[in-house]
């Protein structure tokens, strides 16, 4: 948990890169509110650490930044163990609720993407605009989108305490997904910086990693990034799958076969498309090699026996 100069009712449970970070709200006496989830595959521990961060508070909300599959993976755990949709509501993104309710996993981007989460009910949509009321403070949500086109941020002014998903970490942000399949994104997340700027965060609780102060030099970062993204959009390209790759790889607490891998890799439609907007020409098996290459390279991957491994798998 961190840091100890929080406010008494917020508990940031830092996860690691598979599962986003969780930030628990002790909303009253009774009630507890969480941001952000994990990834399904940690749904059990994530139910278990926000019922500790919860200190026999009733689980009443949850809300989420966006529905990428390490944020919203403990929806389902979590719901059914605070008495299911009744008993704890779940707030998404505005336009996003149609989908989930109706399971869309093609328009969240799960199966798309080659991820997986489990099937959850949401209760309401959160709009850019809106303040919801989280640990006894009143929180904006702001746009944010880019890596995601419905993300938000949530702000809490009288703190400057900002919420920021993968909109910014302290070293960068979230891969600008609808960059690699054609679609427009870099533009979008300039002016989510640009937001961040205007609100001058005291402190930064991102989707991964520590929370953090500098917000001014972590942006400066995000910037040179980004600008370094735009004039070279394929490097863009080869920098997602490598996170696709390697997000995949984070799954596979065993190992992966190479042949499974590379099979994983080009039947994932995502993958496909985003071949198809760069490297229409190419072997996906040559792009596939580059990638994995690149990953083992850089000490992000390693393998052994025809198997291949996250880096930190045991
Ligand atoms: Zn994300």
């Amino acid at each position: 948990m961190f840091p100890s100069s929080l406010p008494s009712s917020i508990r940031v449970l830092e996860r690691g890169w598979l599962s986003a970070n969780n930030i628990v709200f002790l909303d009253d006496a009774r009630t507890a509110s969480v941001v952000d989830t994990g990834y399904v595959r940690h749904a059990a521990q994530t139910v278990e650490l926000v019922r500790h961060a919860a200190g026999g508070r009733h689980l009443a909300r949850i809300v989420n930044t966006h529905l990428h599959s390490d944020h919203c993976g403990g929806n389902a755990a979590l719901q059914a163990a605070y008495g299911g949709t009744e008993r704890c509501a779940i707030i998404v993104p505005a336009g996003e609720m149609q989908a989930v309710n109706n399971w869309d996993e093609d328009a969240l981007s799960f199966r798309s993407s080659g991820q997986q989460a489990a099937s959850f009910s949401a209760a309401a949509e959160l709009s850019a605009g809106d303040v919801l009321e989280l640990g006894g403070m009143p929180w904006q949500a702001h746009a944010a989108a880019g890596h995601d086109p419905h993300a938000l941020m949530l702000f809490q002014p009288d703190e400057r305490l900002l919420i920021s998903g993968d909109a910014l970490w302290e070293l960068g942000f979230g891969v600008i997904f609808p960059e690699m399949v054609g679609e427009p994104g870099f533009a979008l997340t300039r002016a989510t910086l640009r937001t961040i700027e205007a609100l001058a965060p005291a402190l930064v609780i991102p989707g991964h990693g520590a929370p953090f102060t500098d917000a001014a030099a972590a942006l400066a970062r995000a910037h040179a990034r980004l600008d370094a993204f735009e004039a070279a959009p394929e490097r863009h390209a080869r920098h997602g799958l490598r996170v696709l790759l390697k997000f995949h790889l984070l799954q596979q607490s065993s190992g992966i076969a190479l042949g499974a891998l590379f099979t994983w890799f080009a039947g994932t439609d995502f993958v496909a498309r985003t071949l198809c907007c760069f490297w229409p020409h190419v072997e996906p098996r040559t792009v596939f090699n580059e990638m994995l290459d690149s990953l083992l390279q850089t000490g992000l991957a390693r393998s052994s026996d025809g198997l291949v491994f996250d880096a930190d798998a045991p």
